[in-house]
């Protein structure tokens, strides 16, 4: 979803009784935005005309917000023509006392410029449009909410009406309902309009193709370029059953059209009624499949229901469970474990005390620890709930703020009200250890026993977490050779004493088995991975002694796009045995004198022209390996290996590893994934086992 662009506006303090015009967020007087932009792609310029219809009663003044470097032609009122002052981004209207009567008509006529320098290749995720806010071209036009390309009043949820004329087959898109697109003399007009209060409008504008797919109550629309249209159908009917989920799962579909819209460069964006997304990204397989998906939760959670940020950024975290998440358990229940024992892998991989911070404190992620903590922990905290109050009262509780909130902020307060209503019990310290506090718990178990009664087995012992200490139902699994008992222990404070027991002879007790709780792992608990890099303190990036002339560069790549913090490049005769204990390493080939320091799976191949994975042979020039692994100098380091066979497509890969953070290695041809899986973890110290008598 849009990260929230939060423009701050200074007003100088006023001294009458009446005051400058500003809204807030819930004062509900509705303002209208009538607005008509003309394109000037070969200029990087717009020109706008925004008539503004706004109630400002006892209002001294009125304030806008515009970019900094528009000019504003005129102002007027009501059709009469006004003073204005236009400085630091903010357009200041006095207002007369005959204007304090009712809703006023201001139109403002203005022009600008936007150019922001867009990238070409798609390094790093972490911010979904790059930093880029307005950039009208003749590649594209892509001009963010928030960026001040029509005047905002700040703080109003404004409805909107646009018209934009540009150059003959260039169509604009944005929020809400196409009302047509019509070329005459050799210029293109968009029409369009909001039905809903919006926090700001972003623009789209294109050499596009259009495609729809009538339903009942929605349209849904692609706009994508021309070489792109044999992607079209299928996005449009994976959208549309995504629609039909929600709608079943929540409450109606909230707007009236649903667009996907191509953009030159690569983006990841969900607005209102519409996601922006890169050429390069509608291209990777798992957009259909998950991220479509949850942009499409979205226009429930976060467009739909909006966010009250004071109390932290919930919808991210409830988007991943009712998509990501939710997708996974619909195909099987291993799935859906194999989810969430991820979910906490990644908190415990690059989550430290460092880094980490309440979910009430959560606004956006801004790298991939915050991606686990807003997005994975809080998925977590959905599904514990869901678990604890159960199915029925979870989905009711959902169903109930969506119906209340709708349009409106929610705060993670009103999810605890409304599933309290719902389950008749108090989740005041749920709420409290998950959303307020930060960190999971970890747990042990002591003195596990077994002991035979009469006719059955007992098994005591207890259950051990540091402090401060989480209140949970803990799951703990009983298992026999042929049969198995789950039971559920209430832990409270450091240590939890517990007794259950099974019909046959215990031989293994597991807590949590399906990884139904947010807690941290231990280490043989986690494969070396990806993520393990992205995580490290400190990346050491070896070049072999024969590198291929580009094997920098691509060093430089693999370091952005896994957003490695500190990180040094040096060829493989620098490498001491002292860098191995103090770092984690990034060989950029297979080294030609020191044998790579790790353990090598078994069955794992690595030669300089070829290498062997699962039993398979890649032998291709345009073949690639990607492996992390424990480091064999230190058990906390891993040794990582990017071995492409050839320069083909190596920085077309680079790129893309930091897409797989959770796999211990990939392999890659012509550029395309081709397999991917993790090394084998060892036993948790969550498992006790018992030998047989
Ligand atoms: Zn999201």
């Amino acid at each position: 979803m849009l990260r929230k662009t939060i423009l701050a506006l200074f007003l100088c303090a006023a001294m009458s009784s009446l005051h400058p015009f500003a809204l807030s967020a819930e004062s509900g007087r509705s303002v209208h935005h009538d607005l008509k932009i003309v394109l000037n792609p070969s200029e990087a310029t717009l020109s706008g005309l925004d008539t503004v219809t706004v109630d400002a009663r006892n209002a001294s003044s009125l304030a806008l917000l515009l970019t900094q470097t528009a000019s504003v032609h005129s102002v007027s009122i009501s059709g009469n023509s006004r003073t204005f002052s236009f400085k630091n981004a903010q357009l200041l209207i006095p207002l007369k006392s005959s204007d304090r009567n009712g809703p006023l008509l201001v139109t403002i006529h203005y022009s600008a410029a936007f150019h922001d320098p867009v990238p070409d290749t798609f390094a790093n995720t972490d911010n979904p449009g790059y930093g880029v806010t307005g950039i009208i071209s003749e590649r594209g036009t892509f001009l963010q909410a928030g960026a001040g390309w029509y005047p905002e009043i700040p703080g109003s949820r404004p409805t909107f009406r646009l018209l934009v004329e540009a150059p003959a087959g260039t169509l604009a898109v944005t929020s809400g309902r196409c009302l047509g697109h019509e070329t005459k003399k050799a210029r293109t007009f968009s029409e369009w309009e909001t039905g809903f209060p919006s926090e700001g409008l972003s623009l789209s504008a294109g050499p596009y193709a259009v495609t729809e797919k009538n339903r009942a109550d929605v349209t849904i629309a692609t706009y994508f370029f021309p070489e792109s249209a044999s992607l079209s159908q299928d996005y449009l009917d994976a959208a549309a059953k995504y629609i039909e989920l929600y709608k079943e799962l929540i409450g109606p579909y909230p707007f009236q059209q649903f667009s996907i819209v191509e953009n030159f460069f690569p983006t990841g964006y969900g607005f209102p009624s519409y996601t922006l997304l890169g050429s390069t990204v509608i291209r990777l397989p798992f957009i259909i499949e998950t991220s479509l998906g949850h942009e499409i939760a979205h226009s429930w959670w976060g467009n739909g229901v909006l966010v009250d940020y004071r109390q932290g950024n919930w919808c991210e975290g409830l988007a991943t469970y009712l998509a990501d998440y939710l997708y996974k358990e619909r195909i099987s229940e291993e799935e859906g474990r194999q989810y969430r024992l991820q979910i906490l892998r990644n908190f415990t991989t690059l989550v430290n005390p460092g880094n980490d911070f309440p979910l009430s404190q959560f606004k956006g992620r801004y790298d991939p620890p915050s991606q686990a903590i807003g997005y994975g922990k809080a998925a977590m905290v959905f599904h514990m709930l869901r678990r604890s109050i159960g199915d029925r009262a979870f989905w009711d509780g959902l169903r109930d703020v969506y119906r209340a909130k709708l349009f409106k902020e929610a705060s993670w307060k009103d999810f605890q009200i409304a599933f309290e209503r719902r389950a008749g019990v108090s989740l005041q310290y749920f709420f409290e250890q998950w959303v307020s506090r930060k960190g999971a718990p970890q747990f042990s178990f002591q003195n596990p026993a077994i002991k035979k009664q009469e006719v059955s087995w007992t098994v005591t012992g207890s259950v051990v977490q540091k402090e401060p200490s989480y209140e949970l139902d803990l799951p703990i699994r009983l298992s026999a050779p042929s049969s198995r008992q789950d039971n559920k222990i209430l832990v409270r404070g450091t240590e939890t004493a517990f007794k259950v027991s099974l019909q046959d002879r215990p031989s293994r007790l597991v807590v949590d088995p399906e990884c139904d709780v947010m807690r941290i792992l231990y280490p043989s608990e986690i494969p070396p991975s990806v993520n393990s890099l992205k995580a490290s303190s400190s990346v050491l990036l070896v070049l072999p002694k024969t590198a291929f002339s580009q094997s920098k560069e691509i060093a430089g790549l693999l370091a952005e796009s896994l957003s490695l913090k500190k990180f040094r490049i040096l060829s493989e005769d620098e490498l001491k045995d002292r860098d191995l204990k103090e770092n984690d390493i990034l060989l950029v080939g297979l080294t030609e004198n020191v044998s790579p320091p790790f353990k090598k799976p078994e069955g794992l191949v690595l030669q300089k022209q070829r290498f062997k994975v699962n039993g398979k042979d890649y032998d291709r020039p345009s073949d690639s390996f990607f492996g992390v692994f424990r480091s064999s100098a230190h058990e906390e380091r891993v040794v990582a290996l990017f071995q492409p066979l050839s320069e083909k497509n190596a920085d077309e890969v680079a790129r893309k590893i930091t897409h797989y953070g959770r796999y211990s290695y990939l392999v890659f041809r012509e550029g395309r994934n081709e397999a991917r899986g993790t090394w084998p973890v060892g036993e948790s110290p969550m498992v006790y086992h018992w030998e047989e008598e």
